[in-house]
């Protein structure tokens, strides 16, 4: 890999290279021991593997290694300070990389290990600042998805991972939105399916009598509720005051947005369908491509505009899985404007609006 700009803190890579596209078996991995095999030793040799887990496909690098884990901001052309989740494939394996596990981490552990929740533990030395994106803490999970479980144990050390797509792009829940983006730019793509919930996991800060939500995900405050009694939201989250400084700093970045300019439009869902209507044929009449994100409920209003239908209201762990497949799906056809009609935040909803807003830039239009 060659390096030559560096534009702020994103450094941006010219030479390609070749990158293995493998399928492996979610199921019964072990039927493809040749392809994880293949995949760790490229791993152990400092280079980037993307790998499919239940949120999102993540783009993995030894954690412990400073030379593997620049490879990942590199690729991504991700900005330097914006820090990894390091993935872990035994509950044990978090205590050589924090400096304690206080008792709430514990139970979060215990009740939500494997899965979509990403602690945030002051770190030990053994993680690479580069890893922790300069600052004194490590984000860490173990997920749920026997692909990324084996890879991790076939390693032998923990993967730093963030989503494998180009930083600004909406995340990849499929192996080829991950070819899409990396081609060239990463040694391999294992292709295990869909993503189970195709959204990030929830990132949580754990102190002492409470816990913080920096990003919400498929893990709700709710469900967090169910075994710790103080569950707070960051403000970054729920506020849209651009200026307040998001302790997580991922959130502080453009994000998860397609080429054409986003509008969520929110109110009352009569009046949600009568202003997108009227949007989208004032757009045919003045020649510009959009595109209506509906849901199933809704998406026969718009029957003679162009449509992409996000699953039922009923349903937000649908619309979830559907979001980013759904954006990346506009810059497919090449749309300039897409409306979409906005969600309840509530339950998994909080996470499909937080990612919905940023992919709009927070352009919210009240009707
Ligand atoms: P991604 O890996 O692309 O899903 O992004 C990881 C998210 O976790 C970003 O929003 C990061 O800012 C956040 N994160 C990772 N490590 C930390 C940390 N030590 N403190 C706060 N947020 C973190
Ligand atoms: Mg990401």
């Amino acid at each position: 890999m060659e390096v030559v700009k560096n534009i702020k803190n994103v450094v941006v890579l010219t030479k390609l290279h070749n990158t293995v596209f493998e399928k492996v078996d979610s199921l019964n991995p072990s039927k493809n021991i040749v392809a994880l095999k293949k995949a760790a030793n490229i791993l152990k040799n400092n280079g980037l593997v993307a790998f499919p887990t239940e949120t999102v496909y993540g783009l993995g690098a030894n954690a412990l290694k400073e030379d593997a884990v620049k490879k990942i901001y590199i690729a991504k052309g991700r900005p330097s300070d914006n820090p990894l989740i390091v993935h872990i494939a035994d509950k044990n394996d978090i205590y050589p990389l924090v400096d304690s596990v206080p008792k709430n981490a514990l139970i979060l552990m215990d009740k939500f290990w494997p899965g979509a929740l990403t602690i945030i533990l002051k770190k030990s030395s053994i993680i690479p600042i580069t890893t922790s994106g300069g600052l004194d803490t490590v984000a860490i999970r173990m997920p749920n998805n026997k692909i990324a479980l084996s890879l991790i144990k076939e390693c032998g050390f923990p993967l730093a991972a963030p989503s494998a797509n180009t930083s600004t792009k909406p995340s990849p829940t499929l192996a080829t939105h991950v070819y899409k983006d990396l081609n060239g730019k990463i040694d391999m793509i294992i292709d295990g399916g869909s993503c189970a919930f195709g959204i990030e996991s929830t990132v949580v800060e754990v102190f002492y009598d409470n816990i913080n939500i920096l990003r919400p995900g498929s893990i709700t405050k709710e469900m967090l509720e169910t075994v710790i009694t103080n569950v707070t939201i960051d403000k970054a989250i729920t506020d849209t005051n651009l200026n307040l400084l998001p302790k997580s700093p991922g959130m502080k970045y453009k994000h998860y947005a397609p080429l054409g300019d986003v509008f969520i439009v929110d109110g009352e869902i009569n009046n949600i369908v009568h202003y997108i209507l009227k949007s989208l044929k004032n757009d045919k009449e003045n020649n510009i491509k959009s595109i209506v994100i509906a849901s199933s409920e809704t998406i026969n209003n718009y029957s003679s505009f162009n449509t992409l239908n996000i699953g039922s209201r009923q349903n937000l762990n649908l619309i979830a899985k559907n979001l980013f497949n759904t954006l990346r799906e506009c810059d497919n056809l090449n749309i300039d404007k897409i409306y979409i009609e906005s969600f309840l935040e509530q339950g998994v909803g909080l996470a499909v609006m937080n990612r919905l807003k940023k992919a709009a830039s927070y352009k919210i239009i009240n009707v």
